[in-house]
Formats: structure tokens, C-alpha cells, sequence
């Protein structure tokens, strides 16, 4: 199939193109490299360079026998989404908006979506599965949620089937060192504590240890990329077999906490990591984590390579180097 890959030069896309091209698929990469990277580009991909937000462009590259499109290009920072809530309304739902309508303009009919666990918002029950209500607390949250209404709206009214793949906690690199970006400024977890670990930053800031949990951290369901990557190539599978939309979490299943990934990653690396307690950061849910059962039983999915110490041998190859 030829897939036009959409946000293929992040650090979630430039894993799933790699894991297309493992599975013999033309890939063409659609990015405005305003937060994707060059260096993330593979060269077996063709590569357009443009912006979801310009609609010609996306017309250029869609209007080339594209079977399926990957949307991954959107903005993803909770934080700043509550700050800049029109940054995120354009970049996520108009953008998303312009690549649905180029779709029926190009007769596309074929889309696997980057979703979040940020459409549940606070856990209700454990381990969140895709039936749990979808109550998001961030505007972040809010815009994949009305990405996914979109999607499901576009394929009542349309026939454009869709896959929304719901992540967890995305951590972890490439194996084989294929993907070499770094993220500027990262504001999650483990990229945080690398920071720290290569003297980039001084501490990391644990926000609350006065959770309702063992060690009073939250806890998370990281889930390695070269997993979230495999689905995407499932999905598509899916999409071209059965014809039919769907929505899937991908995690573990398994959670942790922020000491416990703090821990690992000073016996893995063999560096203290130095850190100090801070108050808790606003929206934080005190523990989540996600039932996969579907994913496994429909897609055939299985998380490989999400071990804890995986996840942190693979982040700190790439760091390491830095
Ligand atoms: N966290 C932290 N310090 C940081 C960044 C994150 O203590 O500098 C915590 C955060 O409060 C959460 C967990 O690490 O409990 C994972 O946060 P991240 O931002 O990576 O992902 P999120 O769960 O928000 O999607």
C-alpha cells in the first residue's frame, strides 16, 4: 500500500515509518518539520514538506494514489494546550478538518489516527478500557476527543474508515538506532529525566509524592514506540481487511510510578539521577492505566518491547550520545 504518513518526521511518525518500510509499504512522509526532524527522515521515503493547515499542499500529496493516510502531525503538550487553547483548536481540529476534507477530495478512504488516553480524563475505574467514559481534563484532550467525532462523522456520512489508536504513555527509541531526534524542550517524564542524566538539565522536579499510591508518585502505563508503531502497520491491516472503524488502546497494562521509572533508569544507566519533590502538577490523575485486551484480540497486537528496562536501554542509546 502506499501510505502518506502525516507528522512522519516526530518521534511517534519516524517510528512508524520505519515499521511501514520493515513491511514493504511506499511510504511518502507529509511534515512541516516544525517539531519533526529531518534527521528522523528515511530515505526510502519520499518527503513532502508542508503544513496540515495548508490545504494545497495536502491536496499535492494526497492526489498521488495514496491508499491510507497516518495522522500524526498535531500538536501535544497538555500544558500548553491550557495555556494556548487556539493554538491547539487550529493545529488539531482544523488541521485534522483539512486532511478529512483533501481525503474526500482525493478519494481516500483510508485513515489510522493518533488518538490519546487524554479523551477519558480522571479514571473512573482501572485498568481503563475503551468503554470507560471520555471526560477530558485538558483542552488537548478535548481536541483529540472531537478529532475521533470527526472521524466517526466523516465515516457515517462519507464511508472514510478510520482506526483511532488511543496511547498511553509513549517512551523509548528504535533499537537499532534508526531514529536519532531528539525532542526540543520535552516536557514528558523519561525524555526529562535523560535530560538530567546527560547534565542537560540539573534536577528533575517530581511533581507530588502525596499521591494515593505505594510510594505517593503517580503511576503511568508506558508503552515502548516500536509497539505503538507496530499497531499502526496492524491498523491499516485491519482497515484494508475488514473495511470497518474502530478505536483501540495501546498500553501495557502494567503500571508505574514516577519513583520506580526513576530508580530504573539510575540502575540501568548506572548514574543518580537527582531529583526534588515539587507540588503536584494541575490534572495529574493519580494512576492510570490502560486495558489493551482489544487491541490484542482484534489487531493481534502484543506489547514486545515495552519492558521497563527496554524502554530505558533504548531512550539512553540515543541520549547517551548526545
Ligand atoms: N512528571 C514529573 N516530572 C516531570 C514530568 C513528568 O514528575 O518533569 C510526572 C507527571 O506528573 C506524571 C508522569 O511523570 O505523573 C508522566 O508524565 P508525562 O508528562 O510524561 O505524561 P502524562 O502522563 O502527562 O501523559
Amino acid at each position: 500500500m502506499h501510505i502518506l504518513v502525516i507528522g512522519g518526521a516526530g518521534y511517534i511518525g519516524s517510528h512508524v515509518v520505519k515499521a511501514l518500510l520493515l513491511n514493504g509499504d511506499k511510504v511518502t512522509v507529509f511534515d512541516d518539520l516544525s517539531t519533526g526532524q529531518q534527521i528522523n527522515l528515511f530515505p526510502q521515503a519520499h518527503f513532502i514538506k508542508g503544513s496540515i493547515l495548508d490545504t494545497d499542499a495536502l491536496g499535492r500529496a494526497m492526489c498521488q494514489n495514496v491508499d491510507a493516510v497516518v495522522l500524526l502531525a498535531g500538536k501535544k503538550a497538555v500544558g500548553e494546550s491550557m495555556e494556548n487553547p487556539a493554538k491547539y483548536a487550529v493545529n488539531n481540529l482544523t488541521g485534522c478538518i483539512n486532511v478529512l476534507n483533501t481525503m474526500l477530495e482525493c478519494d481516500v478512504k483510508k485513515i489510522v489516527f493518533s488518538s490519546s488516553a487524554a479523551v477519558y480524563g480522571a479514571p473512573t475505574y482501572l485498568p481503563i478500557d475503551e468503554n470507560h467514559p471520555l471526560n477530558p481534563t485538558s483542552f488537548y484532550g478535548f481536541t483529540k476527543l472531537e478529532m475521533e467525532r470527526l472521524l466517526h462523522w466523516y465515516d457515517t456520512l462519507k464511508g472514510i474508515k478510520s482506526v483511532a489508536l488511543r496511547y498511553f504513555n509513549a517512551v523509548g527509541y528504535d533499537a537499532e538506532g534508526d531514529v536519532k531526534g531528539l525532542e526540543n524542550n520535552p516536557q514528558n517524564l523519561l525524555p526529562i529525566i535523560m535530560e538530567v542524566a546527560i547534565e542537560k538539565r540539573p534536577m528533575l522536579c517530581i511533581f507530588g509524592n502525596d499521591y494515593d499510591t505505594p510510594d505517593g508518585t503517580c503511576i503511568r502505563d508506558y508503552i515502548h514506540v516500536t509497539d505503538l508503531a507496530d499497531a499502526h502497520v496492524k491498523a491499516l491491516k485491519f482497515l484494508k481487511e475488514t473495511g470497518q472503524s474502530d478505536i483501540f488502546n495501546l498500553g501495557t497494562q502494567n503500571g508505574i510510578s514516577v519513583l520506580e521509572m526513576v530508580q530504573a533508569t539510575e540502575e540501568v544507566i548506572g548514574r543518580k539521577i537527582k531529583s526534588v519533590y515539587e507540588s503536584r502538577r494541575p490534572g495529574d490523575p493519580s494512576k492510570l492505566t490502560a486495558c489493551a485486551e482489544k487491541a490484542q484480540n482484534i489487531l493481534h497486537w502484543q506489547p514486545l518491547h515495552s519492558s521497563v528496562e527496554n524502554i530505558i536501554r533504548t531512550t539512553w542509546a540515543v541520549y547517551q550520545k548526545k
